[in-house]
């Protein structure tokens, strides 16, 4: 089914409707000015289905939200996905969501709510996120990880948030710090997610003689000391910690931000990672690189997906008018996005 198109007139640009699709499920908003989600939504996404049920998925939620009395305010869409995704085409082709290879996805969220669509990965869209409302505000160079089942990124240069080419610019987890190690589904090798992900930290646990937990029960374990779990962290932290030191030598970032479910686990990850940092970012100017916990939880993909269309650019575009404390006015989805992939 189609919803209908949005009314005409004033409105402004918020709210904005937000996708955030992901292996386990497929979560919706409507997103304020201020970040605020308005009714959030969320399915589970059948993974494992043919192309078209996933599909109906989205639609599903997409109809959810245009339920909210809101709804014909919101003038765009913004998706962030699991990638890799090609913002260009609109195509998504989710590692864990095999049905979908090439998957127009832009094309059919366009086709259902009648509005215009931004996609970009889910690990930019956290990168937004946290560039808008959380830990990396007010930083200008900034890389933003996602440590969860699998391991993420994004990242901010010059003040802007940085899409690259395709949509995929800042994925930490596919960076090589092993480059004899073992394959990676991805295709390449001794890639930072195969250690540092919470299924390679549960996997790692396991083949050294470790029972059958889950990467935050083996957290739980590491605080109380157990060897075993401080070792499987510690080898988590070493990779990441690698990764980043040559996101910092390449790009200069001053902050790393560590989010995702692995992270929750708090100092059992951020103390090796500190440490491990000190050996791997060794130049001066990547030493002073700083490691601070996201600040925003599951709701970053969202308010990140609602940033990539409506905002909030840090420098208006050439001749674009200014509102008195210099933020750029007359925004609306198209000309704000282009702001925030120029870099
Ligand atoms: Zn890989």
């Amino acid at each position: 089914m189609t919803i209908d198109a949005p009314a005409a007139g004033p409105g402004g640009p918020w709210p904005v409707a937000a996708l955030d699709l992901g292996g386990t499920k497929i979560a919706g908003a409507l997103v304020e000015a201020d970040g605020t989600l308005l009714r959030p939504v969320r399915r589970p996404t059948p993974r494992l289905g043919t192309a078209e049920q996933i599909a109906a998925a989205v639609t599903e939620v997409l109809e959810l939200l245009a339920g909210d009395p809101r709804w014909p305010d919101a003038a765009a869409v913004g998706i962030g996905s699991a990638g890799p995704v090609d913002r260009e085409r609109g195509t998504v082709s989710p590692v864990n969501i095999p049905a979908w290879r090439d998957y127009p996805l832009a094309e059919h969220v366009r086709r259902v709510t009648g509005r215009p669509v931004t996609l970009a990965g889910d690990g930019v869209a956290v990168a937004a996120a946290e560039h808008w409302l959380g830990a990396a505000a007010g930083f200008d160079n900034a890389l933003c990880i996602v440590v969860s089942t699998g391991v993420g990124g994004g990242l901010v240069l010059g003040g802007r948030l940085h899409l690259g080419r395709t949509g995929n610019a800042g994925h930490i987890g596919h960076i090589s710090v092993d480059q004899l190690g073992p394959r990676c589904p991805c295709g390449g090798r001794g890639c930072v997610e195969l250690y540092t992900s919470g299924t390679s930290i549960a996997r790692w646990y396991r083949e050294q003689g470790g029972a059958e937990r889950d990467a935050a029960a083996i957290g739980v374990a590491a605080r109380h000391g157990e060897p075993l779990a401080v070792a499987a962290y510690d080898r988590a932290a070493r990779a990441l910690a690698a990764g980043i030191a040559a996101t910092a030598t390449l790009v200069e970032i001053e902050v790393a931000v560590i989010g995702g479910g692995v992270a929750q686990s708090g100092e059992v990850l951020m103390e090796p990672l500190r440490r491990h940092l000190g050996e791997y970012a060794a130049l001066p100017f990547a030493a002073d690189v700083r490691v601070l916990p996201a600040k925003l939880g599951t709701e970053a993909g969202l308010v990140g997906a609602a940033a990539l269309v409506a905002g909030p650019a840090p420098t208006p575009l050439p001749g674009q008018a200014t509102d008195a404390a210099g933020a750029p006015t007359e925004v609306r989805g198209a000309t704000l996005a282009e702001a925030l992939q120029v870099e």
